[in-house]
């Protein structure tokens, strides 16, 4: 990929991409794709309409390219030829896939920068955001390279007859996966749940976010330079309300990441047919700050855990809950931080913030602080739109004295406003982090690691990060990832993240003896045999 004038391959139905940035961040230069890239990137995907959808930068609205639109009869088309090419896939031994899997990993890293780079066009990310994406691909890729032998080889159970009774377990791969992506981390949510599926057999048949299609391609391509056979994976491009029907209609399990209100359309759509689904949904997050935290860190971790991404992050923290001892120590350095974040449209590494993702992402988050302000809350820092750095820029927001009949106390902002919370007792603050619909992330800063982990137990949080704001749960990929409540079922990452796109088999075979009575004994005999057993089996310790 390069900077240069728009392509004279930008011809109808391909993608024409053209916009303002290059790699030297010249905002009169153009940027397309070369000729040779543009027949690549949408080699896996699937989309006959004759119809495109522009997808523009948020760094400043300019139009980054047009793709081509797929129909719910291409989504038809692409499961059929996954399908077909499962079959083989399936049969592949587990090291073949796991060297393709480590190919990609190596991949991800040399080819790092031109990654980040379309990443930063697609979504506004600062840079220091947008490196968090290959780098989780690359993780995931290793890490399902190495385990999925572990998790979805072959294993045996205990047989009911010791030494006669032989239990396998084979971890049958579903068929064709459909994934449906969100636009906040384009790149990584597009790949790591799929290359969990691939590990395990599967084919998979994906539809990004129609505002982040092209990191979502650059992904495909990716896995095809890594070896990937062609078909497993397929790309369908369109709104979510028109095509992602059509997903749900034909997947043999559904792997969904977005909103909770979605989310339950997609659970529906799964059980009308009884396929299987995970749910990665949003959050209300709740971060604890105890009276024995070290402030400064708490203060670093909260600037992080809130702004990260301008707060368009699933598992970025949005309540704040501050030990009384400490409540003013901490917020002056909290405030200190966030005052000092650096907000831009650049590429370069030195920006903090970028914008938010869309006018209609703008609007709620306005909104959501526009609400709290009328209803009597504080803002200590931030508060308002930026359209001087760039049409979408909302400034890192605190917030006190936050209330239940304001919008931004119990539901998703989605964006970098956070709510201070003064509490007494720890039990207290522990109730209140609970309060609410949802039970994605929480965080907890104390200096005493034991106390911390007793209180994570208590907290309604599929993750929880002590002295850390989400990084240390979601970068460890052994650890399974996912939501309690509505923010979710089901979990990515680590055993939970391979199996569930598996069908779990289990084959016994029987020698000598059989489960009927032997040699002219009769049935009440044969009973009082078997109740013998039982209680002999209990006696000598067995399962
Ligand atoms: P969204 O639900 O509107 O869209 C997500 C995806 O679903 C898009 O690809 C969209 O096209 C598709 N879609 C929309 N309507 C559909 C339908 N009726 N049928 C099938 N597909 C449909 O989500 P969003 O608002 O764009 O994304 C932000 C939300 O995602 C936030 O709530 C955030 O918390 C959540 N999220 C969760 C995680 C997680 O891992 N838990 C990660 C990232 C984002």
């Amino acid at each position: 990929m390069s900077a240069q004038s728009p392509s004279p391959d930008n011809t109808p139905g391909g993608p024409v991409v053209e916009g303002p940035f290059d790699p030297e961040h010249d905002p009169t230069a153009s940027y397309a794709l070369e000729p040779d890239d543009v027949a690549v990137l949408t080699r896996r995907l699937v989309a006959t309409s004759g119809r495109t959808a522009e997808v523009r930068s948020p760094l400043n609205d300019a139009p980054l390219a047009h793709i081509p639109q797929s129909t719910a009869a291409d989504v038809e088309t692409a499961f059929a030829r996954a399908r077909k090419a499962q079959v083989a896939w399936a049969r592949t031994p587990l090291e073949e896939r796991s060297a393709m899997l480590l190919r990609l990993h190596d991949l991800v890293l040399d080819r790092q920068q031109e990654i980040i780079d379309l990443i930063v066009w697609e979504s506004g990310k600062a840079r220091k955001h947008a490196f968090d994406e290959p780098l989780h691909v690359a993780l995931t890729a290793r890490y399902y390279a190495r385990t999925a032998k572990r998790h979805v080889g072959n294993s045996r159970r205990i047989g009911i007859v010791p030494g006669l009774t032989r239990v396998d377990l084979n971890h049958v791969p579903k068929g064709v996966v459909g994934i449906i992506a969100p636009w906040n981390y384009p790149f990584n949510l597009a790949l790591i749940d799929g290359i969990a599926a691939l590990a395990a057999g599967n084919a998979v048949v994906i539809k990004p976010d129609s505002q982040t299609m092209l990191s979502a391609l650059l992904g495909a391509r990716l896995l095809e330079e890594a070896g990937l056979p062609s078909d497993l994976w397929l790309v369908v491009a369109g709104p979510g309300s028109e095509i992602g029907t059509a997903i749900v209609e034909r997947a043999d399990y559904v792997c969904f990441t977005g909103s909770t209100a979605t989310g339950r359309i997609i659970a529906k759509g799964c059980a009308d047919r009884l396929v299987g689904c995970s749910l990665e949904l949003g959050g209300k997050n709740p971060l604890l700050v105890l009276r024995d935290a070290d402030i400064e860190k708490a203060a670093e971790g909260a600037v992080r855990a809130s702004f990260s991404n301008s707060g368009q992050l699933c598992v970025s923290m949005e309540r704040i809950f501050v030990a009384d001892q400490v409540y003013d120590r901490f917020v002056d350095r909290f405030v200190a931080r966030t005052q000092a974040l650096t907000l831009g449209a650049t590429h370069d590494w030195g920006n903090d913030m970028g914008p938010l993702i869309s006018q209609a992402q703008l609007d709620a988050v306005t909104a959501h602080v526009d609400d709290a302000v009328a209803k009597g809350a504080r803002v200590l820092v931030g508060g308002r739109a930026r359209p001087d750095l760039g049409p979408y820029f909302f400034e890192p927001t605190i917030l006190e004295g936050v209330s239940p009949d304001m919008a931004c106390f119990g539901k998703e902002t989605f964006g970098p406003v956070v709510s201070l919370y003064r509490f007494h007792d720890e039990a207290d603050a522990v109730a209140r982090a609970n309060d609410g619909q949802y039970g994605l992330n929480a965080s907890i800063y104390s200096q005493d690691g034991a106390r911390a982990r007793s209180i994570a137990r208590h907290l309604k949080a599929g993750t929880v990060n002590i002295n850390e704001a989400f990084a240390a749960t979601f970068a460890s990929i052994d650890a399974p990832m996912g939501g309690m409540r509505e923010s979710g079922t089901g979990r990515r990452q680590g055993a939970e993240g391979i199996r569930r796109f598996t069908e779990t088999q289990a084959v016994a075979t029987q020698r000598l003896v059989r489960f009927a009575p032997h040699y002219g004994m009769s049935d009440e005999t044969y009973a009082k045999v078997m109740n013998a057993n039982l209680r002999l089996m209990k006696k000598v310790g067995r399962a």
